[in-house]
């Protein structure tokens, strides 16, 4: 085997890329011919790619490196374990100390009674976890009936074929024959997009009530849960009008049907609470997590379930688990990562510092003639690209089109922000500092100048 290395030429790693890796969510034929950045180490907020260019990661990888690259505590953290025991399972009445530690953890962490965890190595897994559970505790309750979920249009709960019918991305399940049975979708919260003449608060609570409507049509003896995201984030970080969630609330309480919160990206201080669930005051009966939960230095994800939830399951075998469910290296560089975001205080600077900062620049973007609104909540912002924004007006061209355009600039402005659609978002790692925040400001601006410049030449508005 010829040895690859960072220090090779970027052409080169590139062409090797192209000739085996197939990557997700990818044409990798066009890929192959314009050639993949390749990123080489990064530290703090800032990657560096083989070129040596230093690039602010907006994105925190994808939604997850809450606390920044090039912590030595998780790789410290990994190695001890890794000597230790690097693989035992939790099949079979065995356990291991880093699964019961994480798991004491979380317990103490999540709000109310969410107090028992099942682990699975991301958010797919352990929102296919999910489906199951819900499932069987209706059965259990001698109501075998109810097995349909309830999810959102423009959802994003996973890429697995439970993940991703729980998810409500048409792309997806164009490709593969999804949604499976018993998961329907009712309307997204995306006032910007889908509000028409009524007002964000009418609006929010007119999508809201869907979720009665839908319980209605199919029977309350049909629905099992309904699940959702507090904000949707890889659907374009569509931050719902205040009256969405009370109602939603407000309908779950009357109804007997499971709530499942996905905090698969608001989790682990994102929001600038621990979980999203604090910030809407939401009560799940189970609550996904993911991704902020290692900050991304291993991969590892759970469902946290209520008592409630959990006693009824525990009855019987639950004929489910994932060989890497609570995998020891993951489960012990997650415990050093909540020790990092709890004594360096992490979740609070992004309360009192990150997110107001943050906050207070990127509204400042609403006055570009390109952007009809900018929204925000801790560290999760998006703004949307507009042909006209008086009337919120979208771009003649196939949506993403221009936010492609955009996101182009960032990429060659050293900014790493994503485009969903027309819509620009940014998830920075949280420990980004005053100065973080000036830069990506500064660059986003130049970037959306560029854009707006290139769209127009273009004649696409
Ligand atoms: N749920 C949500 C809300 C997500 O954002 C994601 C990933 N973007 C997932 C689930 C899936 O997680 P994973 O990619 O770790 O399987």
């Amino acid at each position: 085997m010829n040895k690859i290395t960072n220090h090779m030429p970027t052409a080169e790693l590139q062409a090797l890329d192209a000739a085996h890796h197939m990557h997700p969510f990818t044409a990798n034929a066009e890929l192959a011919k314009k050639g993949a950045r390749v990123i080489t180490r990064a530290s703090g907020v800032t990657l560096t790619d083989s070129e040596g260019e230093e690039i602010l990661d907006a994105m925190a990888g994808l939604w997850c490196v809450n606390i920044g690259y090039g912590r030595d505590e998780l790789a410290e953290a990994a190695a001890r374990q890794m000597r230790e025991l690097p693989y035992y399972n939790t099949f079979f009445m065995s356990t291991h100390v880093p699964a019961i530690a994480l798991a004491d953890k979380l317990a103490e962490l999540a709000p109310g009674d969410l107090n028992h965890v099942f682990f699975a190595s991301g958010g797919s897994e352990a929102n296919d976890t999910n489906i199951r559970l819900v499932r069987r505790y209706w059965e259990l309750m001698g109501q075998p009936e109810k097995t349909v979920i309830i999810s959102r249009k423009n959802a994003y709960h996973g890429t697995t074929m439970g993940g991703a019918s729980l998810g409500g991305m048409q792309g997806m399940h164009a490709q593969g024959g999804m949604p499976i049975p018993d998961i329907v979708h009712i309307n997204q919260p995306h006032w910007y997009l889908e509000g028409g003449d009524m007002d964000p608060e009418e609006f929010g609570l007119a999508r809201a009530r869907e979720l009665e409507q839908k319980i209605d049509e199919l029977g309350e003896g049909r629905v099992a849960a309904f699940i959702a995201e507090p904000i949707q984030g890889a659907g374009g970080v569509i931050v719902p009008p205040d009256s969405y969630w009370p109602e939603i609330t407000r309908i779950c309480a009357e109804r007997d049907i499971l709530l499942i919160v996905d905090e698969v990206i608001t989790g682990f201080g994102r929001t600038g609470k621990w979980f999203g669930t604090q910030t809407y005051d939401l009560k799940p009966d189970i609550m996904t997590v993911a991704k902020g939960l290692s900050s991304g230095y291993a991969p590892i994800g759970g469902s946290i379930v209520s008592d409630k939830v959990a006693e009824v399951i525990g009855r019987e075998e639950f004929a489910h688990g994932y060989t890497y469910s609570g995998h020891p290296v993951a489960a012990a560089v997650a415990l050093e990562n909540l020790r990092i975001l709890e004594e360096e205080k992490i979740v609070d600077h992004v309360r009192d510092v990150a997110a107001p900062y943050l906050a207070e620049k990127w509204h400042q973007l609403a006055d570009h003639p390109f952007v009809g609104e900018t929204k925000i909540v801790g560290m999760m912002a998006s703004l949307a690209l507009t042909a006209d924004k008086s009337v919120r007006k979208p771009f003649e061209a196939p949506a993403g089109t221009v936010g492609y355009m955009v996101r182009e600039r960032c990429f060659a402005n050293n900014l790493i922000m994503r485009h969903v659609g027309d819509r620009m978002v940014v998830s920075p790692p949280l420990v980004m500092t005053k100065a973080d925040i000036d830069v990506l400001y500064e660059r986003a601006v130049k970037s959306l100048d560029e854009g707006y410049a290139r769209v127009k030449d273009a004649g696409l508005m």
